[in-house]
């Protein structure tokens, strides 16, 4: 089992990532994939006139401003744009996708963050209102039962939390989840990267492998939302999932590329 997590940020390319799956699924891997959405939100809040907020947790991690306005449009974009796109290629493809977001059967299900801590413009603030969170369990159920009858989920955030609230939720660390609770041996993360790079600017610095061990050490390099990756991978083999591949989606054949080492390959110690 694969669990394949399709950046949202701009330039993957999402026909090629379909045809690949597509061959991929027919060839009989069995492939679930979940997909984030941030450039189209980005896109669908400025035309809304909406402009995007990110903050920085004090932790050092960025994510989305999400109050409820922002969720709802969140949801447009994630479930509504991007998720729908995904099926109707797959469909269009002769692949039998069911679209899902965490809501739906409780599928990725997580605790809301009461308040959050930010730093701006140098002093803390705590923001309250902010529908935001982190996924703890998925529902392997309702993904087996689509499986085991030919289906494809194509799963999406917003997740649940536990009180049933909707919450914006790192696509990443989803997938970590995800890949975890359905025991999947691979987990990709396909982004608008090589891999992790040693110098964010030179595509040439592709760190090629990692071992879990190393995990710590080359973190340092990961900056902004190339942190949560290398996090999710870290949670990920931690949890029993053999190697995670951060890998590239704008490439012809994204998923099997990835398959075939092609990025970052973070596998457990020997
Ligand atoms: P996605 O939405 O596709 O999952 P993200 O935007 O969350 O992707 O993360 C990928 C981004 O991480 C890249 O576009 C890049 O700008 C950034 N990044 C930060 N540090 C690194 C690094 N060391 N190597 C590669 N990418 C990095």
């Amino acid at each position: 089992m694969i669990v394949a997590k399709i950046g949202g940020s701009a330039g993957v390319d999402l026909d090629a990532v379909c045809r690949d799956l597509a061959e991929l699924t027919k060839a009989g891997r069995q492939i679930v994939l979940i997909h984030g959405g941030s450039h189209e939100t980005n896109v669908l809040s400025e035309k809304l006139g909406k402009p995007p907020r990110f903050v920085t947790s004090v932790s050092g991690m960025e994510s989305r401003y999400t109050d409820r306005e922002t969720l709802e449009i969140f949801e447009m974009a994630y479930v509504g744009k991007v998720n729908k796109s995904i099926v109707e290629r797959l469909q269009k493809l002769g692949v039998n996708a069911v679209g899902l977001s965490g809501l739906d059967g409780r599928l990725l299900e997580g605790r809301r963050k009461d308040t959050i801590k930010v730093i701006e413009n140098g002093k803390m603030k705590v923001l309250r209102d902010d529908f935001t969170g982190r996924v703890e369990r998925a529902n392997t159920h309702l993904i087996n039962i689509l499986l085991s009858n030919g289906y494809l989920p194509v799963i999406t955030p917003p997740a649940i939390s536990y009180e049933g609230d909707a919450i914006n939720v790192d696509g990443d660390r989803a997938a970590a989840v995800l890949a975890e609770a359905l025991k999947a041996d691979t987990l990709l993360l396909l982004s608008n990267v090589p891999g992790l790079l040693r110098n964010l600017h030179d595509p040439t610095t592709l760190i090629r492998s990692v071992t879990q061990d190393e995990i710590d050490e080359v973190m340092e390099f990961a900056q902004g939302r190339m942190k949560k990756k290398v996090l999710g991978a870290k949670e990920a083999l931690a949890a029993g999932v053999q190697r995670v591949i951060i890998g590239d989606g704008r490439r012809a054949r994204p998923i099997s590329d990835a398959l075939a080492g092609e990025g970052t390959v973070i596998s457990k110690a020997q």
